[in-house]
């Protein structure tokens, strides 16, 4: 087990530095235009693939990371730059994780390289989960996968909303249905290889905040996947499905069963954390230099306590926020189980400090704060999904309850 530090070692400083280095030059000057185009910013997404950034090598290198600070510094720093480009920049990292989290070693070498493409021809993946009856409700799940044994494929068909890259992934990863009686305990997940016939793009969604990610529903209809591309396999999905009409039948609910989406979101929710960090932290910056330079009544407006007091909390917020996304993130590489849902306690934490910091920043630069002109504006709309995506702040607090007091809150 790797001790927990809140001094990060010469590795980590090496990566946070390089990545701000990319933040600051490549992802600012860009994030207003981008922002603007709601469009994937492949320039930006192929300038990080450049440099290393936007890779498998690099992620798996972070993921792995004893010190288990690695992506909450490379998330903090990128969506420190600007998150739209940062979440078009990390939207692939979704997808892999579900592969790593419930692949065999031979999907994940199959697939995880191809989510990013190489760097001449970069590509992107997407995971998708939520439905338009199941978002918050993950149990609710309708789309459906029939095994069709004698050609040992899979066939998929469902529409899902939402989904990060969907539709312009090269590889999709989908959750569905395999036994519907068991809620979600009968899930599993799928990748669908490239140009797989009967995958398309749905409604693209025009959005409020991380206007350069795209969001778009993904519609299966008749999809059809080899054996192959179910995640774990079939071998391992028939022990879980067993195990669980067990405890169906015998009215046990089987506190071990974790489902597939479950599974990803868990091992993504400090990483998200982090992002709201990031997002955070930048809007703190902006708000702290403008007080100091702002004067009204013959001062700066800074010397007020009003403002003051304001950035005083605003920065006491953001560390703290961070504390509990390290500490999740620390846990989870060390294999230390969520006793009280302290990654669920990381997101809430974060999102909402992400929303509140960058609400008083908007108030801390007056009227300019309410423009395009400054960045401010874009960071408030941007920290608005952080209290919903990956589990909306309620679906957190349940999480935590039903964790600390081992009832079944509702
Ligand atoms: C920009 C964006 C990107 C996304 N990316 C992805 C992606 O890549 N892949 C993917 O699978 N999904 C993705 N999502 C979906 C996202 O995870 C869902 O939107 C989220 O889980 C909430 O689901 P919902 O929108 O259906 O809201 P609902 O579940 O309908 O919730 C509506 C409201 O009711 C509250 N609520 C619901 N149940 C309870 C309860 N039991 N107790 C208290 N309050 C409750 C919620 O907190 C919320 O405030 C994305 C969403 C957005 C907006």
């Amino acid at each position: 087990m790797s001790t927990f530090s809140l001094d990060p070692g010469p590795d980590q400083i090496a990566v946070r530095d390089w990545i701000h280095g990319f933040a600051a030059d490549v992802m600012r000057p860009a994030a207003a235009e981008w922002d603007e185009r709601e469009e994937t910013p492949w320039p930006i997404i192929q300038e990080a693939a450049k440099i290393g950034l936007y890779s498998l090598d690099f992620y798996a290198q972070q993921y792995f990371d004893p010190s288990g600070v690695g992506i909450p510094i490379t998330m903090e720093e990128l969506f420190w730059g600007d998150a739209g480009l940062g979440l078009a920049i990390v939207g692939t990292t979704l997808a892999c994780v579900s592969v790593l989290a419930n692949g065999t070693d031979e999907q994940i070498g199959t697939w995880a390289p191809q989510m990013f493409g190489t760097p001449d021809d970069v590509k992107v993946a997407a995971f998708c989960s939520s439905e338009p009856d199941a978002g918050s409700d993950v149990s609710a799940l309708r789309t459906k996968a029939v095994y069709d044994e004698a050609k040992d494929e899979w066939v998929i068909n469902g529409t899902k909303t939402w989904a990060t890259n969907g539709g312009i992934a090269h590889v999709h990863v989908v959750v569905a249905t395999v036994d519907p009686v068991l809620g979600a305990r009968g899930q599993a997940s799928f990748v669908i290889p490239p140009g797989t016939p009967g995958l398309s793009q749905g409604q693209k969604f025009k959005k409020h905040g991380i206007r350069a990610s795209h969001t778009a529903e993904v519609v299966l209809d008749g999809v059809r996947v080899p054996g192959s591309c179910l995640l774990g396999g079939k071998e391992k999905l028939d022990e879980r499905l067993a195990r669980a009409r067990e405890a169906a039948a015998s009215g046990v609910k089987g506190k071990g069963a974790r489902n597939a989406a479950m599974a990803t979101f868990e091992a993504s929710r400090p990483a998200v954390g982090a992002q709201a960090v990031g997002i955070a932290r930048a809007a703190y910056e902006v708000a702290l230099e403008y007080a100091k330079t702002r004067v009204q009544f013959g001062r700066p407006i800074v010397e007020n306590q009003g403002i003051a007091f304001q950035l005083a909390d605003m920065k006491t917020r953001i560390d703290a926020a961070r504390l509990l996304v390290w500490r999740a993130s620390w846990m989870a590489t060390n294999n230390i189980p969520f006793e009280a849902a302290e990654g669920s306690m990381s997101k809430l934490y974060a999102g909402e400090t992400a929303k509140w910091v960058t609400a008083q920043a908007m108030q801390i630069l007056g009227g300019n704060g309410f423009t395009r002109e400054y960045p401010v504006e874009r960071m408030h709309r941007d920290s608005a999904i952080y209290s919903i995506f990956e589990g909306t702040s309620e679906i957190q607090r349940l999480v935590i309850a039903r964790s600390i007091s081992g009832m079944p809150i509702r």
